[in-house]
């Protein structure tokens, strides 16, 4: 039986290769619902495409232009996030692929899990800002999710046919486009600089999470909730020719790891598709051809945001949440400009140091400390655009 997927955030990078995946297997997928948050163009040429059962843009504004479009497809359009939130949880749909920036990806993410529905999380700011109530809801509703970060899926496929837990994660970075830059240089990087990734095609958000590497914080924060290890035991391990994607340590010292050319269609695929393999015409590692993989530890003078997402999850309850709401008003700040590179973590910190702390937080909590840590977060940006 073919499984209905569901796309959310369907026009960003994920989005857009969760398509290519699933129209090169119509015969295992079958596209039910597309999301986007405003760019029509791209939804309305998508929808045409996959012909799914409805569309939903999320920017009110473009709702009769997609509308019309589509019309005389069939495909059903709405508005609003509340569509989204009413319509995962459609008979059709069995899996819900949460590809959608930052923090907007926890409200549906938790309607389709109490829905029941299996999620491919690609949405690692959810685990970031509420791991703990996430996982608890989902082992209620027996939601598995299987994730699509490159480095989680590594670990996730590692610890296939195992039982028990492993005793260590060895999270690899590639260590981003600056990874040979001194600090001093780094206070004059520019914005295209920082989205240059030497290594993975991404969205512009995670690609300066890259760049700072606080993208391999999140990344701990979520391989500590999904597969239920201690920070302590979660290992970052730099690796820039980005072929082994992650490792997992066993009690008797036997490590597996997970090794490919760096496609993110294999674990968008290897999510929609578990616990079967599909055919990907990724290209081959050719091992000669590398000669040699590089290993290394991060540098956390350089890169203060792993020591900054280490601190916070072992503070816990909502600290996580602030600092990912902190961190995303930062980037968001650079890339238009109006703070330096240097200042992404600066801000992150101030906004962490700024927030009351909650040690059981609850999802309305969770949505409290989101929002105060952006108006807090809003009030530091005021000192930049000031000068
Ligand atoms: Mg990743």
């Amino acid at each position: 039986m073919r499984r209905g997927i569901a796309i959310l955030g369907s026009t960003g990078s994920i989005g857009t290769q969760a398509i290519d995946v699933c129209t090169r297997h119509p015969e295992q997928f079958s596209v039910e619902l597309l999301t986007a948050k405003q760019n029509a163009d791209l939804l309305i040429e998508q929808a045409i495409k996959v012909q799914p059962n409805a569309v939903v843009i999320t920017d009110e504004d473009k709702y009769d232009k997609v509308n019309k479009a589509l019309s005389s497809h069939g495909v059903k359009v709405f508005t609003g996030m509340d569509s989204i939130t009413s319509l995962v949880k459609s008979e059709e749909i069995d899996i819900v692929l949460t590809a959608m920036v930052g923090f907007s990806g926890l409200e549906p993410t938790i309607a389709a899990i109490k829905a029941g529905k299996a999620i491919a999380l690609a949405n690692k700011e959810t685990l970031v800002a509420a791991g703990e109530l996430v996982v608890s809801l989902a082992k209620e509703s027996g939601s598995p999710i299987i994730p699509v970060d490159s480095e989680h899926s590594a670990i996730f496929q590692c610890l296939q046919g195992e039982r028990g837990r492993a005793e260590k994660i060895i999270l690899t970075a590639s260590g981003g486009p600056f990874l040979n830059k001194s600090i001093q240089e780094l206070k004059s990087v520019t914005i295209n600089e920082a989205l240059s990734h030497p290594n993975w095609k991404m969205g512009s958000k995670v690609t300066i999470d890259s760049a700072t590497m606080m993208n391999k914080g999140l990344e701990m924060i979520e391989a500590r909730w999904l597969f239920n290890m201690k920070p302590s035991e979660i290992e970052i391990v730099v690796h820039p020719q980005s072929i082994i994607h992650s490792m997992v340590q066993f009690w008797d010292g036997s490590i597996t790891a997970q090794m490919s050319t760096p496609d993110m269609r294999l674990p968008i695929q290897y999510a929609l598709a578990y616990p079967n393999r599909l055919s990907l015409d990724t290209k081959r590692v050719n091992f000669a051809e590398f000669g040699r993989f590089d290993f290394f530890d991060p540098d956390r003078e350089k890169f203060p945001s792993i020591t900054i997402a280490y601190e916070a999850i072992s503070k816990g309850g909502n600290i996580p949440c602030a600092m990912n709401a902190g961190n995303e008003i930062a980037v968001e700040a650079f890339l238009n400009g109006i703070v330096p590179f240097a200042s992404i973590h600066k801000i992150t910190q101030e906004v962490v140091n700024g927030t009351k702390f909650v040690a059981v937080p609850t999802l309305s909590d969770i949505f409290n400390t989101d929002r105060a840590a952006r108006e807090f977060a809003a009030e530091i940006l005021k000192k930049f655009k000031a000068k």
